[in-house]
């Protein structure tokens, strides 16, 4: 028994613990008494908030299943807010005399209403767009209506991105080009003495302090982005030669995203600062400093700087970015610039969350094995009988090395005829049964021998999930992200089982065995026992960075359901978008099948069915509509 049940009843606060919920959600989700996550518009302000099952059973109804995606609004908004106001809070407090434009980068999250939210809702704040492509810049134009926003381009610009940015600042739009590679910024100047408009210059600079992090190798010498200090006095020449120095007004670095490490962050602050006041030195009119995205989220709860955490609240990472760039420009009696960043990770990951439904599960426990065994039974299968027998704190460790040692024996007895099926049966009854006396004892014990860490690995039940991991959560497989995961419902229950979970793409890396933890990374997690017939649900949380274009179509899963939710004032929820995922007519036509070609090569084979006598004419209208059906269904598990 869990001490936990020992000292009283399990309640919802427990699970608050259990899955370290405080921690990560920003305020946005919780716990509600009677055992429900719960999503909140308003953090601090509990009492209007909604049980995610209570949407995801409204979605039901209104015809769309599980997978979903839930996206709200309000937590888009709050934090567009938050960055503002606590950018706004840190410069009054330390007396700064520039502003902070928050620009939101458009890659983290490219659907459309992530970039209409911000430019409607980011207006009071002017927080603009950054754009590191002609699509994005596209986007970004028909969505910016504030002129006092900044719309930085990033990337490699040819003639026609050039040309539409210097179109925008023609029409009032704060554009600006930041020069990349030197090669750029030969045609912005062809092109704005042709347009005759004066474009807005920056230079992206290559700086030497390092990032830690996964993204640590967008910083440094060898960083593949960015000018060297030889190629942006290039620049100035350029500039001064064409007598255009007056339209260098920018300078921008991004040392790569989910920077965990606040003393990076400072690092790279002091010495751009530095470069700046040259810049100024040097005669260019400047007055913006852009430093990029990096505005880690705390995925893990554990606010360290592990990778999936960071080591700083909102509050500090804006306070010492102002008191960095103040100290270094004032030293340089340099005038105070607007504080540009690029925050796309923090802005969005709150706002989407995945849930999906559970199948199945499978469970490694304990088989009833026999009391004896036939003294004829074969040697290796024999000797690990008696190993069952033996286990103990004293030899858990020679006793797990002697089961898998005799499984690998029998395993290959059985490959050789030596043994049959019922045999083979027998061995794994008796292997399982010692794996789990072997788990059991060493949970008992206070030290455990280290390699017996991966045994509570092995007796991990599976929960089979309905979703792809490479459609929904492609870092989790790609790069090892770890995001919280927890279920949605019967929080006041205690979670008796361990689990992985697993995908249906049916691909051995669909699944998930890495999970958040205060202190570690969690190879399995909590959950409920599953009772037959009822629905049990499990969302996927902090997913709206980065998640929703990377992934792919692997075996054929698409797009899921996407709800957009607005949370009302009076704690009611309003269902504001909602977009159908793909159909397996959609999918299929992405690797270039024609649904109509389909439905008549089908047809064709029931024909000659019907013609061989096999089915009769009524059977081949019923097989036709049944593959019509399955053309038009989701692709993911349809109850
Ligand atoms: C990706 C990127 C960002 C976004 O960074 P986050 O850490 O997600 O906020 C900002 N600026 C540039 C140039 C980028 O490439």
């Amino acid at each position: 028994m869990n001490s936990g049940e020992i000292l009283g009843r399990w309640t919802p606060a427990k699970s608050e613990e259990l899955y370290n919920i405080k921690n990560w959600s920003g305020g946005y989700f919780s716990v509600s008494e009677d055992g429900y996550m719960v999503v909140n518009p308003a953090p601090g302000k509990d009492d209007n908030g909604v049980k995610l099952i209570d949407i995801i059973n409204g979605v039901a109804e209104r015809g769309l299943d599980v997978p979903v995606l839930l996206r709200f609004e309000n937590i888009l908004d709050a934090q567009i807010a938050l960055l503002n106001k606590t950018f706004a809070e840190a410069m009054k407090k330390l007396g700064y005399a520039g502003k902070y434009r928050g620009v939101y980068p458009v890659k983290v999250n490219q659907q459309q209403q992530v970039l209409e939210e911000v430019a409607r809702f980011g207006q009071k704040y002017h927080h603009g767009f950054e754009v590191g492509s002609k699509a994005e810049l596209i986007a970004a134009l028909a969505e910016i209506r504030d002129r006092e926003a900044c719309l930085i381009c990033n990337g490699y610009k040819d003639e026609e991105f050039i040309n539409l940015g210097l179109f925008a600042n023609k029409m009032g739009f704060q554009c600006f080009f930041v020069i990349e590679m030197p090669g750029e910024l030969g045609i912005i100047i062809d092109r704005a003495k042709k347009m005759k408009v004066k474009p807005n210059i920056g230079i992206r600079i290559k700086l030497s302090s390092v990032a830690g992090g996964h993204w640590a190798e967008s910083s440094g010498d060898r960083s593949i982005f960015g000018l060297n200090i030889t190629q942006i006095t290039e620049v100035i020449d350029q500039l001064k030669a064409n007598d255009m120095l007056d339209c260098l007004k920018l300078l921008h670095y991004h040392i790569g995203s989910q920077v965990p490490n606040i003393h990076d962050i400072r690092a790279a602050i002091f010495e751009a600062s530095r470069v700046y006041a040259e810049l100024v030195k040097e005669g260019a009119p400047m007055g913006y400093m852009d430093i990029g995205g990096g505005l880690a989220v705390d995925y893990d709860g554990s606010h360290t700087n592990y990778g999936s955490s960071r080591n700083y609240s909102v509050d500090e990472y804006c306070t010492d970015i102002v008191e960095a760039v103040m100290s270094t420009l004032d030293e340089n009696d340099v005038p105070h610039p607007i504080i540009i960043t690029e925050s796309g990770r923090w802005v969005v990951a709150y706002y989407s969350v995945l849930i999906f439904n559970v199948l199945d599960t499978m469970k490694f426990e304990s088989y009833e094995i026999p009391e004896s065994i036939e003294p004829d039974t074969f040697e290796a299968i024999a000797n690990l009988f008696e190993t069952n027998k033996t286990v103990s704190p004293k030899n858990i460790q020679e006793c797990y090395n002697d089961a898998l040692y005799y499984r690998d024996q029998i395993r290959a007895a059985f490959k050789h005829g030596q043994i049959g099926l019922r045999e083979l049966s027998l061995a794994e009854k008796l292997f399982w049964n010692t794996i789990n006396k072997i788990a059991d004892t060493k949970k008992r014990m206070r030290i455990s021998p280290g390699e017996l860490e991966l045994i509570e690995r092995a007796v991990n039940d599976i929960y089979y999930c309905n979703f792809s991991l490479f459609q929904s959560i492609p870092d989790s497989w790609a790069i090892d992200h770890l995001f919280p995961i927890v279920p949605i419902q019967k929080l006041d229950v205690m979670p008796r089982r361990n689990a992985v979970i697993a995908d249906i793409t049916c691909d051995c890396d669909g699944k998930i065995d890495q999970f958040i933890d205060l202190h570690d990374i969690r190879r399995s997690l909590p959950i409920h026992e599953i009772v037959e017939g009822e629905d049990y649900y499990v969302g996927v949380f902090l997913v709206g960075a980065y998640q929703e274009t990377l992934g792919d179509l692997h075996n054929l899963f698409g797009d899921t359901n996407v709800v957009s939710v607005k949370i009302t004032e009076d704690g009611d929820f309003d269902l504001t978008r909602e977009t159908h995922g793909d159909t397996v007519a959609d999918v299929l036509s992405y690797v270039e099948f024609s649904p109509a070609e389909l439905i008549r090569q089908f047809r064709e084979a029931a024909e000659m069915a019907v013609k061989e006598g096999r089915i009769s004419p009524a059977e081949r209208r019923e097989i036709m509509q049944s593959y019509q059906n399955g053309l038009n269904g989701y692709t993911y598990y349809e109850k």
